[in-house]
């Protein structure tokens, strides 16, 4: 069962911009942006397999796909 992406969650004060993220990510979704945060490039190509969120040292990214949070609040 595929996982399909809903949205990534940066959290901007947390991210240190080691790029761990952006080099583990296999579809390259992933950038430092200027201000040396990590970024959403190319959210069109996540497979939604959450090796960024496993890999930050800092827990700043989170992946929500369209079943991982379906707790009914909007
Ligand atoms: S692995 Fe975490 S701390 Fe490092 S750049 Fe990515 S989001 Fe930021
Ligand atoms: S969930 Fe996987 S494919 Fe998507 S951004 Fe993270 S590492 Fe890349």
């Amino acid at each position: 069962m595929a996982k399909r992406l809903k949205k990534h969650e940066i959290n901007q004060d947390w991210c240190k911009g080691c790029g761990i993220c952006v080099a583990m990510c296999p579809k390259d979704v992933l950038v430092l942006d200027k201000e040396d945060k990590a970024a959403v490039a190319r959210p069109e190509q996540c497979i939604a397999c959450r090796l960024c969120e496993k890999t930050c040292p800092d827990l700043a990214i989170e992946v929500f796909t369209e079943d991982s949070d379906s707790e009914g609040k909007r």
